[in-house]
């Protein structure tokens, strides 16, 4: 799946950059054809490293100087409200590249992510037949109430709007002890590391067609409400290991490549997802192994699916393998979504399916 990226807001901006970082230089190329980074803090959109200058947009200048919006969102509303066009021109000259969908991230509980997000999401679904994502980050609880409350807002205004919501919470991924930059870049890593896989896996080329192919709208149809992303790598044999019968053997070794294939699935599904979730309330899943060809091993793709389709509320499983030629280890993603609460900011969706909601400025 192509996705055109717009990042809102430090968080947003960051993650953007880093996701845009992938898509030139990872395995994955091409999953972002263009991003973008809106923000109205000067300093933060020059920290970014990947996204082109002439893609950074500063929002707000007359009102804020450069200097953000605080964690004010009103003000966040009012700026994006007032600059949208500064931030639609530039996604209208992109948006000539294929994509498939919008990929939104902000921060909820800030100024210009939270207050900006709703504004530029309800603009796109207005302009644009292609569904709009977005990828939101949740406070930490000890970032107190102003940022939760933002957060509970931002997330009304989005309801009913948009295709789906991934959500990351900051609280369950922060690095205590480490400086706060270093503890971010921690996290956008976490976050942004199975979305490659995600998204690419769409991508087929010449020598990377699957036996389970899943295309764009296999993604597409897989979010709803809110969702989590899970990831989990095992070590596969290399040729190289074969020749070496004398190695140390580990656990792993011992594994056939189905239940490689299994255990690799079953991990990225119930260990630490991006979000706290219960499996059982998921109403769709999404899963994606890939490693080296001869590692797929369709037996331990089967059992994985219906494992998952089991384990989730309803049977929709949606899954595809990705060959991966060179690579010493098999990788599984699952995104886990069709939630319809946040039990720790006691946020409750309305409306799980998207429709079209359009977002009025307030005062
Ligand atoms: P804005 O620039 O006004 O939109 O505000 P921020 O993007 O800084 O949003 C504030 C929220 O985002 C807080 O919960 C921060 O902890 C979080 N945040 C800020 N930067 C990052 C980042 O790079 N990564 C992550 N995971 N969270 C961030």
């Amino acid at each position: 799946m192509r996705a055109g990226v717009i990042g809102i807001g430090q968080a947003g901006g960051r993650i953007a950059d880093l996701l845009l970082y992938h898509s030139i230089w990872g395995k994955h190329k091409g999953i972002v054809p263009f991003a973008l980074a809106v923000n109205s803090a000067q300093a933060e959109l020059r920290g970014l490293r990947t996204i082109p200058k002439s893609n950074r947009i500063l929002i707000g200048q007359t009102a804020v100087k450069g200097h953000g919006a605080g964690l004010n969102r009103k003000l966040g509303i009012r700026i994006a409200y007032h600059w949208i066009h500064s931030i639609m021109h530039p996604v209208t000259e992109k948006v000539v590249q294929h994509i498939d969908a919008f990929l939104v991230i902000a921060g909820l509980g800030g100024g210009t992510g939270s207050g900006g997000a709703p504004v530029v999401i309800s603009r796109l679904m207005q302009m644009y037949e292609e569904p709009v994502f977005f990828i939101g980050i949740l406070p930490s609880e000890d970032e107190g109430k102003l940022m939760n409350l933002n957060a509970v807002e931002c997330i009304q205004e989005i309801d009913g709007m948009g295709n789906g919501i991934l959500l990351f919470d900051n609280d369950l991924w922060k690095k205590e002890g480490l400086a706060l930059d270093t503890s971010y870049g921690v996290m956008n890593y976490e976050l942004v590391k199975p979305l490659p896989l995600m998204l690419g896996a769409g991508e087929t080329a010449k020598d990377k067609v699957g036996i389970k192919v899943i295309d764009a709208s296999d993604i597409i149809n897989s979010w709803a409400g809110f969702g989590y992303v899970g990831y989990s790598k095992m070590k596969a044999k290399t040729p190289r290991d074969r020749i070496l019968p004398f190695r140390k053997k580990s656990s792993i070794d011992q594994l056939s490549p189905a239940q490689r294939c299994f255990t690799a699935v079953r991990n990225a599904a119930t260990m630490k997802l991006t979000g706290e979730c219960d499996i059982s309330q998921a109403q769709k899943a999404l899963m994606i192994l890939a490693g080296p060809p001869d590692e797929l091993n369709m037996e331990g793709f089967s059992h994985a699916k219906q494992w998952l389709e089991n384990a989730i509320a309803t049977s929709e499983v949606r899954g595809g393998d990705y060959p991966m030629r060179g690579w010493d280890s098999v990788a599984a993603v699952v995104f886990l979504s069709g939630y319809s609460e946040i039990p720790r900011l006691g946020i409750k969706l309305q409306n799980i399916e998207s429709a079209d909601k359009e977002i009025e400025e307030t005062d």
